[in-house]
């Protein structure tokens, strides 16, 4: 990548942060300035080069999609993550929301089904020297038991079957969740759950969304 490339992207993430975030109505200053920082050009195959910015989300293969970088802005800001936070992604996809939260944490973990969506984005992690995030390989609906308690949990597909019980019990008590939850068939919310005792939830329904699915178990071969 030549240096010229370089800044008109930057440039173009900018505007992007500007127009398509800001502007409607996600003011953490720390999200912002991360979604300014990380490439997302890293993150998209090369021939969706062109539509990096765009405002929607993009496809990055096994029928997935990088997600809408307003969705990504809301949803971490929904997160209210603090320096010093352990965070958990399921349904990590291309790398990047993992990656924008490794700015603004202390470590996070994503967790993926497809074993080559978690191969890549591993290496574009590593390829950027953000060595405070690492990919799985898994069925995230079971979570990482090894990295828990998270302070805060970011679930990047729809949950058909209502929060997964093992999510709620990796949280650590003042911890934030986020899950996009399946309504029915045309409709999909985005849930906040804050857990505020070691046994008590308060959960909160937030705006439409529309997410590719959460789905049990790693793929079949050609899935
Ligand atoms: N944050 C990602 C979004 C990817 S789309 C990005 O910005 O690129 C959601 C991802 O969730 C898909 O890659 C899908 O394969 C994955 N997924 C769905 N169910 C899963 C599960 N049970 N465990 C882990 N990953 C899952």
């Amino acid at each position: 990548m030549t240096d010229d490339e370089r800044r008109a992207w930057s440039g173009e993430r900018v505007e992007m942060v500007r127009r398509q975030i800001a502007a409607r109505g996600v003011l953490d200053e720390r999200v912002l300035e991360a979604m300014r920082t990380v490439p997302r050009e890293v993150f998209v195959p090369e021939h969706e080069h062109e539509r990096v910015c765009m405002d929607g989300p993009l496809p990055i293969g096994h029928g997935q999609t990088i997600s809408q970088p307003y969705i990504v802005a809301l949803m971490l800001e929904l997160l209210e993550l603090k320096p010093s936070d352990r965070v958990l992604e399921v349904g990590s996809g291309s790398g990047y929301a993992t990656a924008v939260m490794s700015r603004l944490v202390r470590s996070v973990v994503g967790i993926e089904r497809h074993g080559d969506l978690a191969r890549e984005a591993s290496a574009r992690l590593a390829s950027l020297g953000y060595d405070t995030a690492r990919i799985v390989h898994g069925d995230g609906t079971t979570g990482w038991a090894e990295g828990a308690p998270y302070d805060a949990i970011l679930v990047s597909a729809a949950a058909g079957d209502g929060v997964p019980a093992a999510l709620l019990g990796q949280l650590a008590v003042g911890g934030r969740l986020i899950v996009p939850v399946v309504v029915d068939e045309k409709r999909q919310r985005l849930v906040r759950v804050r857990r505020v005792a070691g046994d008590q939830y308060k959960r909160e329904e937030l705006g439409a969304v529309s997410f590719v699915p959460l789905v049990e178990g790693i793929p079949e071969l050609g899935e």
